[in-house]
């Protein structure tokens, strides 16, 4: 058979099962072109592929299909604007959790030099798009992976956004025998695992790292101790933002409520389902 051109290529992937879109990311990513230029593959359906483009093509197509995230593949994703170079050591970035970080912009609106912490920071993705949204914030990141702090610290350091990263489980960098006084914060703002340990779904996540996605037998329990560790660590009017499962809302409030939280509420993700919860620390207890 003669050599495919890109339109026969795109066409080809899709027949396996993939896309049309990233088939069309995966294919310019083979060519050495940016994934938001789809108009190029328009102009040039009728090109022919060389045979080192269509072997590249051809293993992409392949990852993707074994549920690889096409930003593993490209070793990039879009976040709030932001080009985050991401790999199998953190979460795939995704665009749900852009909600969070609008919910924590508007909370953190009429707060000059307002402190926030970032949880669970996996690529740097929250952290860095508040900095970045927010340059007079001052921004902390925490992550009990080693690895996935590299990864955060490398996206920073590119993006050229200060944000002070910390190692360890939560709240436990601020709290008093890590620091000389436990460290209060405008908002706590986290996307932690929240998937139940036996959910059929997590099969299809195989790529992302099992730490950052499983939670427990209901998928709440780090949750719960977020939860309960923020509530030592919120200024009075400080705000704890969380994103949790698309059946979690109603437990994540119960849970806020519990703890002493008020204001508590929740925030639909760009699908309209209920993705994030939050509650604010009261200012007279
Ligand atoms: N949103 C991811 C999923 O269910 C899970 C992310 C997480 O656990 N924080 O596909």
């Amino acid at each position: 058979m003669s050599a495919p051109t890109v339109q026969q290529a795109l066409m080809g992937a899709q027949t396996l099962g993939l896309p049309r879109l990233d088939a069309q990311v995966l294919l310019l990513h083979a060519l050495g072109r940016e994934p938001h230029d789809r108009a190029w593959l328009l102009a040039h359906s009728d090109d022919v592929l060389d045979a080192g483009i269509q072997d590249a093509f051809a293993s992409y197509v392949q990852r993707r299909l074994n549920t690889e995230p096409v930003a593993y593949i490209t070793g990039h994703k879009e976040f709030f604007g932001l080009r985050l170079q991401v790999d199998a050591r953190v979460l795939d970035p995704r665009a749900d959790t852009e909600t969070l970080v609008e919910w924590a912009l508007s909370c953190l609106a009429d707060t000059p030099t307002p402190s926030v912490v970032d949880l669970g920071t996996g690529s740097g993705a929250i952290a860095l798009a508040l900095k970045h949204a927010r340059p007079d914030a001052q921004l902390c990141a925490v992550d009990a992976s080693a690895d996935a702090l590299a990864v955060a610290q490398a996206n920073a350091q590119r993006l050229r956004l200060a944000v002070a990263f910390h190692h360890g489980s939560w709240l436990a960098p601020f709290e008093a025998p890590n620091v000389g006084q436990p460290q209060h914060f405008d908002a706590i703002v986290s996307n932690p695992p929240y998937v139940a340990s036996d959910d059929a779904h997590l099969a299809v996540l195989k790529h992302e790292p099992l730490s950052a996605l499983a939670s427990g037998h209901d998928g709440l329990d780090d949750i719960r101790a977020i939860v309960r560790q923020a509530s030592h660590h919120l200024k009075p009017g400080g705000w704890l933002l969380l994103e949790h499962g698309f059946d979690q809302a109603h437990a994540v409030q119960t849970l806020l409520s519990n703890q002493g939280f008020e204001a508590v509420q929740s925030r639909p993700d760009i699908a309209g389902i209920l993705r994030c919860t939050g509650g604010q620390w009261p200012t007279v207890k």
